[in-house]
């Protein structure tokens, strides 16, 4: 894999986005900012999940006046998404906000960017631009040339590039013409090749750091999958800072699947036991599935990156036993257990769960203590 491109670093709170900082998990709240107490345990609850920065919706004066109170009871910094009335900015940064989401496509009046920026250079806060296909294909129904509407029909993609990146260009000289570098780019769609190619030609031109993502990715089931798609190209490419999986659906399962995507790709490192789990076939002999399933959720409560393997049969079970801290393979109504290689125990299927589940904690307290080391070691997170 290509090394991460180095980028310009920023700092959002005590989170650093660029540069040499690993690529940072962020989602975006569901719920409504206003409702303070709903809000900070919506918060909490995708932080304990794995979220490095939580952004919050303020299209009204109550939802900025409700960051005073987030804000502090907040475990990670908030970024506050700001479309269509740059005073919410300005209300935002002075509750204390980590870091503006600005929409080109929403707040286009030059005076009215240039306070926004003043007020966050005065704070050392950061500011997304974050250019969206939306943003772009509405511009072109309401005031785009003729020419470039033809264009666009010929060569739909080719050409929402261009207007994306014109757009983008336009919005960063503001930013450069007032000395201020403290800038994060994103540029959405809903089509994940046309995300690969805007955020591959965004990274030829700039240096600043990229917030990757699909937007409107649809329902969990087709939405993870886009998302996934385009954002591990980029990122199995070198590109991307930090990261936003974005679907219909609770975004605790986005964190869920952005903290597996980083470390599936060694952006990040577990926290927690890794399962392997064959897929099952003709030669399967016990409910695999059913024993993965309950494995998976008895895992949650060991806080130690194991490598735990549930095979259905003999055929490729040892061989992945090998490889694995614990692991078990079954077959003919037994399971035979195995730790780091070695053969523990058998036992009869109905007690393949806890016999496995208790050697994953005996291992994990191990591991703990010092006893024992983890098979496939520590990561060595891809840096740029
Ligand atoms: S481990 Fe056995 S049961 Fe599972 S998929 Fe492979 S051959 Fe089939």
């Amino acid at each position: 894999m290509p090394l991460r491109k180095k980028t310009r670093q920023v700092r959002v709170g005590n989170v650093r986005i660029g540069g040499d900082a690993p690529v940072a998990l962020q989602t975006m709240t569901s719920g409504y900012t206003h409702e303070i107490d709903k809000c900070i345990a919506e918060i909490n609850k995708l932080a304990r999940a794995g979220a490095d920065l939580v952004r919050v919706a303020v299209p009204d004066k109550k939802d900025t006046e409700a960051l005073k109170e987030i804000i502090p009871a907040s475990p990670v910094p908030i970024v506050a998404d700001v479309h269509f009335h740059f005073q919410r900015a300005l209300e935002a940064i002075e509750a204390g906000v980590h870091k503006i989401r600005l929409n080109p496509g929403n707040i286009q009046d030059r005076p009215k960017v240039e306070q926004v920026i003043a007020a966050c250079k005065e704070r050392g806060i950061p500011i997304r631009v974050g250019v969206n296909e939306g943003g772009i294909v509405e511009r072109r129904d309401k005031d785009q040339r003729a020419s470039e509407k033809a264009e666009m029909e010929s060569d739909y993609r080719g050409t929402l590039i261009r207007l994306m990146l014109d757009k983008l260009a336009e919005y960063l000289r503001i930013f450069d013409d007032n000395d201020f570098h403290d800038v994060v780019i994103s540029a959405k769609s809903i089509d994940p090749r046309l995300v690969i190619d805007m955020y591959t030609a965004i990274s030829e031109r700039y240096d600043y750091p990229l917030h990757l993502g699909v937007t409107h990715a649809g329902p969990p089931e087709t939405g993870r999958i886009r998302s996934i798609a385009a954002l591990g190209t980029l990122l199995a490419n070198g590109i991307g800072d930090t990261i936003r999986i974005s679907y219909a659906a609770d975004p605790v399962h986005e964190v869920e699947d952005g903290k597996e995507l980083l470390c599936s790709l060694g952006l990040r490192n577990r926290t927690e036991p890794e399962l392997i789990a064959c897929p099952t076939c003709g030669r399967i002999q016990v409910d695999l599935f059913k024993l993965v399933t309950d494995v998976r959720r008895k895992l949650t409560e060991i806080d130690v990156p194991i490598k735990v393997a549930v095979m259905g049969c003999v055929v490729n079970g040892p061989g992945e036993c090998e490889g694995s801290d614990v692991a078990i393979f079954a077959g003919n109504g037994r399971g035979i257990i195995y730790v780091q290689g070695e053969q523990k125990q058998t036992v009869p299927e109905e007690q393949m769960l806890d016999a496995l589940l208790e050697e994953c904690r005996e291992f994990a307290d191990r591991v703990k203590r010092g006893e024992a080391e983890l098979k496939g070691g520590a990561v060595e997170i891809v840096a740029p």
